[in-house]
């Protein structure tokens, strides 16, 4: 067993050495590689992946696995390396049962697919996308089937984005949320909106560029194990235990949207940056829960970022770097962070309203994985689910049903965990109370380290030790719970918006 653990040890060393190839690719891509190199890059990230595909598929590979997971091999082994063999086992079973042909039609028809809602959204027409998306749906299905014959796909695709959950669980948590939600937008939606024109400014970029720095370095980004780089869309990368990367997108017209991505993505690196260093090399630095993860970047987006206590002891330097903000009151710009009201486009949502922009989806992807509504049905779907959760009603498909590109490529199940992390947030904010005291306060006095590191010591350092479940356990003492939420929600809006 020492032999094959050995042995094992470093053949995950190959498989990683290639996935950081690929990641340092597709950074090099996302983030101004010239564009006559694109081509090649694809190139060479294709031709990664496929070592990394044989080789997570090779026969030695499967037999080291089962080797490891016999239980008198397995007891043996740290918990790291039992992570990481149990996870990768099932990995094993499940693709093995996928023919290779079926595999390599999906991931081109997946490729397909996207280029086709891309198209879709840019005519503003969803019947160029509707066959591609039939088809992605129809082959989803029967790659769940493949990998597990038994189960519901849904329920699989879910787990496989948040370990551990189901869609009972979520319809409790989400139906809570949304009964709780529905009267406090009513609310909202009755109170008067502060003025906040006093932002109508043009903000330079490269200012923009150094509040970012500060704002990561504020909240704990350790600038020695991960660097920061610009591209389409905010996201945040690993390359390995010691660099992890984050991306802004900047408009001269928008500070807060960089300044809160910075902290969202800041927040994903923080957790990222803080696993433990004995699990260097294995499957717990891979973070498989979205959820969890989610939680982790929402915490200090909207949790901490969105509270006037983290500007108060910060807002002169945000000035100093942003000088338009000069003319803008700290008051004027919390109403700016905290203007809540519902809209269209996910992506812009306010905290509040956002959580109905995810509810239904979820409500939308039942419909297609449970009750098989017929795909040229959705848009219509779509668009009386957002006159119920939301009241309003897009005017075009390019606003509603096409607006984001998850479905394209068949990444079903992923939408829930966006809130789901809002939902752990609730509960880990009163953990976070009950064992540092009042968060208003550290925050005032400039003490946010402190949270970090609760969150360092709490959560990020297991890495993907334990599910979300276990976690909440761990952390809050009970199950997952969307009333902590509701009653952060209640409380913070009814200040601002004075009901
Ligand atoms: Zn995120």
């Amino acid at each position: 067993m020492e032999e094959t653990l050995k042995k094992f040890k470093e053949y995950l060393n190959k498989i990683q050495q290639y996935n950081q190839a690929v990641a340092l690719f597709m950074w090099d891509m996302q983030t101004g590689a010239p564009k006559e190199s694109v081509e090649s890059k694809i190139e060479s990230i294709g031709y990664f992946s496929t070592e990394v595909f044989r080789l997570s598929n090779a026969p030695e590979y499967g037999e080291m696995l089962e080797e490891l997971g016999k239980p008198e091999n397995f007891e043996k082994l740290d918990q790291g390396m039992q992570v990481t063999v149990k996870r990768y086992l099932r990995d094993f079973e499940r693709t093995k049962r996928v023919p290779e042909a079926f595999y390599t039609e999906l991931v081109t028809t997946q490729a397909r697919s996207e280029q086709a809602w891309e198209e879709a959204k840019e005519a503003d027409d969803f019947s160029i996308f509707a066959p591609h998306l039939d088809k992605v749906i129809r082959m989803m299905k029967e790659y769940v089937h493949y990998m597990e014959p038994d189960q519901d796909v849904y329920e699989v695709l879910i787990d496989m984005f948040e370990e551990g959950m189901n869609a009972e669980t979520i319809d409790k948590l989400f139906d809570e949320l949304k009964a709780g939600l529905t009267p406090l937008i009513e609310k909202i939606n009755a109170s008067k909106q502060a003025d906040i024109s006093a932002l109508d400014q043009k903000y330079d970029i490269e200012a923009q560029k150094k509040v970012q720095d500060y704002l990561l370095r504020y909240i704990g980004f350790n600038f020695d194990r991960g660097t920061t780089g610009e591209s389409m869309h905010p996201f945040t990368t690993t390359l390995c235990p010691g660099d992890i990367r984050v991306t802004n997108h900047y408009d001269e017209t928008m500070p807060l949207s960089a300044m809160f991505s910075a902290i969202h993505e800041g927040g994903h690196a923080i957790f990222e940056q803080n696993i433990a260093p004995e699990f260097k090399g294995t499957a717990v630095t891979e973070v498989n829960m979205m959820g969890l993860h989610e939680s982790q970047s929402r915490f200090f987006e909207n949790i901490l970022g969105r509270n006037i206590n983290f500007w108060i002891p910060i807002y002169d330097d945000i000035r100093e770097l942003l000088p338009q903000l000069k003319t803008v009151p700290l008051e004027t710009f919390m109403s700016a962070v905290n203007y809540v009201h519902p809209s269209l486009i996910r992506t812009e949502a306010d905290e509040v309203t956002y959580c109905m922009h995810i509810i239904l989806r979820y409500e939308m992807e039942k419909a297609i994985f449970k009750d098989h509504v017929p795909t040229d049905q959705l848009p219509e779907l779509w668009n009386q689910k957002m006159k119920e959760l939301l009241g309003v009603v897009p005017d075009s498909d390019a606003t509603g049903i096409l607006q984001d590109m998850h479905w394209s490529d068949g990444s079903f199940g992923y939408f829930p965990s966006y809130l789901l992390g809002s939902i752990y947030d609730g509960m880990f904010y009163e953990a976070a109370q009950r064992d540092l005291g009042d968060l208003d306060q550290i925050l005032r006095e400039g003490r946010i380290k402190e949270v970090t590191a609760w969150l360092n010591e709490n959560i990020h350092r297991y890495g993907s030790c334990y599910n979300s479940k276990e976690v909440l356990e761990r952390v809050c003492h009970q199950e997952a719970s969307a009333e902590p939420l509701l009653k952060f929600f209640e409380k913070r809006y009814s200040e601002i918006y004075k009901f």
